[in-house]
């Protein structure tokens, strides 16, 4: 079509971005647009009807009735003239007869077109981003009524637009709040990490894996951990490594922190579940023993001792034997001081006579 006359300038890239809100180019077919298109032939009593968007470089339609391609290049788009139309419906009675489309390619059913009206879609910032168009073959004009029937359309079909860009916004806030807590949770699970993990360290010793003091303390402090082990009769273990200055001495203290690690991984493998293991002081270990009577805590100490040797013959070069005292306790009967005192005046007997060996408080001797 030459183009004799071009349309008044509108602001093209808000107009195209009012546009673009509604992700509506290239859509599939939808039943409420079609019936509009199908009202708008009805009304006008016209053989074609489109719902006509104006994109960068066509004219592309969302619907239409009448023998139509699904999109056209915008210089053929007599709607592009109808947007621009300060938002009035544009109507060309003969398109042969109008010097701007004389020769318009347009076909229906192989007929040139003839007819054209086209009300605008305006968007609330008053973008004229297309039209509701009826088409003829023949030139003809429209009644008042008809136009005005035009017009409601347009207006009906924007309302419908709108609708869709708010439930657009909608999803998208939704996937913004969802995508917010994920990371929320993401957080939160890092900063539980995080805390876990210093709680962690913060009761245990790092060289020997046991608990330490503190863990020893926390434990006291806590009311289900002591329903556990207050329940009945215990029994408390000291044990101290022989000798041990002279480990360091001789031997030089990186050889001195295996040993430990040794005599540790020996009381960690000699325990039940629920017993308790604690790195008491440098080379001193802690154990209760919730439920057990003394010959049971000096079998768990008989097998430490052992577990001891074997570590030491196989990974250190030098002979590792710690000294270990025992003590019951009855929570109905004992304060725990008492038995911790009962148990390390045990362990001193033990060291007195001669270390390498299992005292418990009654001076029973076991596993000499
Ligand atoms: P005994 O048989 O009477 O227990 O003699 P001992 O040398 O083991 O006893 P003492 O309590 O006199 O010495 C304990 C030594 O343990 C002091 C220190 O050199 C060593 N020690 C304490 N904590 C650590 C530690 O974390 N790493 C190393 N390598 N040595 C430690
Ligand atoms: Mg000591
Ligand atoms: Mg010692």
């Amino acid at each position: 079509m030459p183009r004799s006359t071009t349309p008044p300038p509108v602001d093209e890239s808000r107009r195209q971005s009012a546009l673009d809100a509604y992700a509506i180019l290239d859509t599939g077919p939808e039943q409420a647009f079609d019936d509009i298109v199908r009202l708008a032939a009805m009304i006008c009593d016209v053989p074609a009807a489109t719902i006509s968007l104006i994109d960068r470089d066509r004219q592309w339609f969302k619907a239409r009735v009448g023998d139509l391609p699904p999109q056209t290049p915008r210089r053929e788009a007599i709607c592009d003239y109808a947007i621009a139309n300060q938002g009035q419906l544009l109507l060309i009675e003969d398109i042969e007869a109008d010097p701007r489309f004389a020769g318009h390619p347009a076909r229906i059913d192989g007929r040139p077109l003839r007819f054209y009206a086209g009300a605008p879609m305006l968007s609330p910032d008053g973008h004229a981003i297309g039209t509701v168009c009826v088409l003829d073959v023949v030139p003809r004009t429209l009644d008042a009524r008809q136009r005005d029937g035009l017009e409601v359309l347009a207006r009906q079909t924007q309302s419908l637009l709108e609708l869709r860009r708010y439930a657009l916004e909608q999803r998208c806030l939704l996937a913004e709040r969802e995508a917010f807590a994920q990371q929320l949770e993401a957080a939160r699970l890092d900063l539980q990490r995080r805390h876990d993990r210093l709680a962690h360290t913060a009761i245990h010793d790092p060289l020997t894996g046991l608990l330490n003091r503190a863990g020893l303390s926390q434990l006291r402090a806590s009311e289900a951990d002591m329903a556990r082990l207050d329940a009945g009769p215990y029994a408390l273990m000291l044990l101290d490594i022989d000798h041990f200055k002279q480990v360091n001495d001789r031997h030089g203290h990186l050889l001195g922190d295996r040993a430990l690690r040794a005599v540790a991984d020996a009381v960690a493998a000699s325990v039940r579940t629920g017993d308790v293991a604690v790195r008491y002081g440098g080379e001193e270990f802690l154990v209760v023993l919730p439920a057990a009577r003394l010959d049971g805590a000096a079998e768990v100490a008989g097998r430490i001792r052992q577990a001891v040797e074997e570590a030491s013959r196989i990974s250190l070069p030098f002979r590792l034997t710690v000294s270990v005292g025992i003590a019951s306790g009855d929570p109905a009967r004992d304060r725990p001081e008492q038995v911790f005192d009962r148990a390390d005046q045990a362990l001193y007997r033990a060291k007195a006579g001669g270390r390498d060996r299992v005292v418990a408080d009654d001076t029973l001797r076991f596993g000499d």
